[in-house]
């Protein structure tokens, strides 16, 4: 039969393709810098003791497997709102916000871009350039138009911050901005507060609806509270947000998919009206979410000696990843390197945009064995303390 014989074979993600080459490398030396999950200084998936604990709580508790409802665990959503906005926070306390649970971070910018489609219809989304590559596809699938504003610059490795500034002024009032709220993918950089607080009056100015991306709460600094400055400041500032969460990274939950949409209302009413819809819009998707991962995260965030652990942890995760991009710059400059490397440093989370070109991005794999993106992205969480010495001395071979 013919039926798909007009289906052609369709382009291998960038990243996929670079674990491929690293398999097929048989040297003892190999380090692959593609990875988009963290790992511990062997190299090896790390499951947080917090984790496991509230897994047998789970598992004592003998639960059983029941559907949740359309909008998930109730305790595990609000447990979500409280952990991005904060205890004492007012759309809380007066139930001025909708959480749904979703699939991991992509789900709820899935659920997002699909209501805006269905109740932004025609508005542009602006997302930085550049961006983690899911947010134009989905977008582009959900039927929102997207466009990008400027965000990255390449001659300091920094942000182009009046660029931004410029770029988000001139979108049409009322468009939707998504920003990173930390731990910006793929360049590692974030605006500092005092530039937060001009793209948050901008913002305002401009009447966009902003949509925080937040999928590495607590994992870029150590802290979930300084993590949340951006979102908690244009709450505090007035802005009636959009809110993705993952906990993918922050719990080491990455195939359990757990992850929340918000939306904040002018009153209770509103918020009530707006879940009613995201339920609608939920329903047909995927019916309800699972709710291993939930009871998961609710489970720690529920209990004082959990949820001490669990931000003992991701700040564990955080300082590795902090502590690789200091070692990383040492071995440069000890090994002879004259380059400035300060935006090693200086940016957070677990990437690295490192200004390598694609042509010393393909020089480190044929000679070095080392494998990342053309674009010069490194994944911090794939350098250990036993390969750190011998990636610098590889980047400084090709940058030389
Ligand atoms: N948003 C950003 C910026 C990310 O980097 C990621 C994961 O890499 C996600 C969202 C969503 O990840 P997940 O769907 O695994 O929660």
């Amino acid at each position: 039969s013919k039926r798909w014989s007009h289906v052609q074979k369709g382009p291998e993600d960038p990243i996929l393709g670079v674990t491929v080459a690293f398999n097929k490398d048989t040297s003892p030396s190999k380090i692959n810098l593609g990875v988009g999950a963290y790992r511990d200084d062997n190299n090896k998936p790390y499951v947080l003791e917090a984790v496991k604990k509230a897994e047998k709580k789970i598992f004592e508790a003998n639960v059983d497997h029941e559907y949740a409802p359309i909008v998930g665990v109730a305790s595990f959503n609000n447990a979500a709102a409280v952990l991005a906005l904060g205890e004492d926070n007012s759309y809380i306390k007066e139930k001025k916000i909708t959480t749904v649970q979703t699939i991991s971070g992509t789900g709820a910018l899935r659920v997002a871009a699909e209501f805006f489609g269905r109740f932004l219809p025609g508005v542009t989304a602006y997302v930085p350039n550049p961006t983690w590559g899911n947010h134009n596809v989905i977008f582009a699938d959900s039927k929102v138009p997207v466009k990008s504003y400027s965000y990255y610059n390449p001659s300091n490795c920094g942000l182009n911050f009046e660029g931004m500034i410029k770029d988000i002024q001139a979108a049409p009032a009322g468009s939707i901005i998504l920003l990173h709220a930390c731990a910006h993918n793929p360049t590692g950089v974030d605006p500092t507060h005092e530039q937060w607080k001009k793209i948050s009056q901008v913002c305002k100015e401009k009447e966009h609806f902003v949509l925080f991306d937040f999928a590495y709460q607590g994992f870029a600094s150590g802290s979930p509270e300084e993590d949340a400055y951006a979102v908690r400041l244009f709450v505090e500032d007035g802005h009636l947000i959009g809110l993705c969460q993952s906990f993918a990274k922050n719990f080491g939950l990455y195939g359990e998919r757990i992850g929340a949409f918000s939306l904040l209302a002018n009153s209770a009413e509103e918020a009530a009206v707006l879940e009613s819809q995201l339920k609608i819009l939920i329903r047909p998707m995927y019916s309800n979410p699972p709710v291993y991962g939930a009871r998961v995260v609710s489970s720690i965030l529920s209990n004082k000696e959990l949820t001490q652990q669990w931000r003992s942890e991701v700040k564990l995760m955080a300082d590795r990843i902090i502590d690789m991009r200091t070692s990383l710059v040492k071995y440069l400059k000890q090994h002879g390197s004259t380059k400035d490397w300060s935006h090693i440093t200086n940016q957070i989370g677990m990437f690295c945009f490192t200004g390598l070109t694609p042509e010393q991005v393909d020089r480190l794999a044929s000679e070095f064995h080392v494998y990342l993106t053309r674009n010069g992205r490194i994944s911090i969480a794939g350098i250990t303390s036993k390969n750190v010495e011998y990636l610098a001395k590889a980047i400084h071979s090709v940058t030389k």
